[in-house]
């Protein structure tokens, strides 16, 4: 018999975010693995949590994971923890749950608080379709060009972004997206200082120039509207991206071509090429 992997989730500003479920898992198991150990004793003292913590430091994921591992297979029961939000998303935590899915154990979510989803909730963008990009590369020529792929998907898209750097990252939006694009950057979700930015693109970066740059941000864009024309280049793309999936040419063609009104025997034919 191995122990329990518990994923949960914690607050990503404000402590009343803390759910029953959550607090009563991490007071029962025989183990808490957190990101950093120093931010999460902090959380667990202030909710008078006594269970014992190891490090499931990110950089040392693989070796934190195994060391994990060995506790539950010893029929301990473990949280992990991060210093915010959900594990796994955008921080350390899918090592650990694909290694315990190997070895068949039992891994339960304790849902709660991910700043994505908490954006995304309050963003007025279409929420039936949505892609998290999490954070981009850091480089800005790697950047432009992993927005310049992400410009012809329809459906809203979730991005982290350091403050630092999320007003370049706009700029390279309202170029590479085009500046009319609906956006909203949720700035420090749950906080004291919590503010929300909505308009365009542009507006948004208009705004944003007149206050600090400082704190945590999600960014939300609007996905490619229908009214925006899609070039023979950007469809060919996306049918490339849909046989990845397994579609075959000959669907992948029917398909990108009806969407975007191309010629489907061209498509075909320049996939060949
Ligand atoms: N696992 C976390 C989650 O579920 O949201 C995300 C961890 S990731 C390392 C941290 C990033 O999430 C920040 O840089 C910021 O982009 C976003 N973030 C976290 N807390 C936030 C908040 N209170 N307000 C806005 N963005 C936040």
């Amino acid at each position: 018999m191995s122990g329990i992997l518990y994923i949960v989730s914690t607050p990503i500003g404000n402590l009343e975010d803390m759910t029953l479920r959550s607090l009563r898992v991490l007071k029962e198991v025989d183990l808490i693995a957190a990101e950093d150990t120093r931010r999460s004793r902090k959380l667990l003292t202030h909710f008078d949590i006594k269970t014992p913590m190891i490090s499931y430091w990110g950089a040392k994921e693989k070796v934190k994971a195994e060391e994990v591992l060995a506790h539950l297979l010893n029929d301990k029961d473990v949280a992990l923890i991060s210093d915010a939000g959900t594990p796994g998303i955008s921080d350390p935590g899918s090592v650990l749950v694909r290694r315990a899915l190997e070895k068949a154990m039992n891994v339960m979510p304790v849902p709660g608080p991910s700043a994505m989803i908490a954006a995304l909730s309050i963003s007025g963008l279409p929420t039936e379709s949505f892609t998290f990009i999490g954070f981009l590369p850091p480089k800005a020529s790697q950047r432009r060009k992993f927005l310049s792929e992400l410009a012809i998907k329809r459906e809203t898209l979730i991005f982290y972004e350091a403050p630092h750097r999320v007003m370049d990252t706009l700029v390279d939006m309202e170029s590479i997206f085009g500046a009319d694009r609906k956006a909203v950057v949720a700035r420090e979700l749950t906080k004291l200082h919590e503010e929300i930015l909505r308009g365009t693109i542009s507006s948004v970066i208009d705004q944003l120039d007149n206050s600090t740059v400082a704190g945590e941000f999600v960014v939300v864009i609007e996905g490619r509207t229908k009214s925006e024309p899609v070039s023979e280049d950007e469809a060919l793309a996306e049918m490339k991206t849909l046989m990845q999936t397994g579609v075959s040419r000959k669907d992948a063609a029917r398909k990108i071509s009806s969407t975007y009104g191309l010629s489907k025997k061209r498509l075909y034919d320049r996939s060949l090429e």
